[in-house]
């Protein structure tokens, strides 16, 4: 049977990014199609509640995983401290996936809610998850990025 699987509304061609781009992802519907994939496409920023288009935000003192922990922030370009709201989505994010019967989420690399090896901290790239991949991460689910996909056959 095909298999439900959350995916980066941003990758499907939504304009949901912060800069309101429409930035789909070429490969991403053929890889679905092909592994017989069934998209639920979520928004973690959009479903916090922020508007679109919204303020940059980037890692302040780590990554994801950091924020769950308290142990980092979201930031906006502006200063303000987004974390709470970035927790807020990346929560909403898992029930979406408990109630879709999602396992796995293919989600956009470096994005502060999605992304899946690298985010930004500050202007640097470092290695580590988004706050909602943490959270779904830590509840079980397998998450990759568009950027695995060239590699994957399941
Ligand atoms: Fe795309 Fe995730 Fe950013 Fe939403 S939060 S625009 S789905 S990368």
């Amino acid at each position: 049977l095909p298999d439900p699987i959350l995916v980066s509304a941003c990758l499907l061609g939504l304009q949901t990014r912060y800069d309101n781009a429409c930035k789909g992802h070429h490969g991403v519907l053929d890889w679905l199609h092909r592994h017989r994939k069934i998209p639920v496409p979520v928004c973690p920023e959009q479903l916090a509640g922020l508007p679109t288009p919204r303020s940059r935000t980037f890692f302040c003192g780590g990554d994801g995983e950091a924020v769950l922990d308290a142990k980092a922030q979201v930031v906006s370009d502006e200063g303000e401290n987004r974390s709470a709201i970035f927790l807020h989505g990346a929560r909403e994010t898992l029930k979406v996936a408990r109630l879709s019967g999602c396992r796995q989420a293919l989600l956009k690399e470096r994005s502060p809610s999605c992304g899946v090896h690298q985010v930004y901290c500050a202007e640097k790239i470092i290695a580590g998850r988004g706050v909602a991949t943490a959270l779904l991460r830590r509840n079980g689910l397998e998450v990759f990025s568009e950027e695995d996909l060239s590699g994957m056959n399941s």
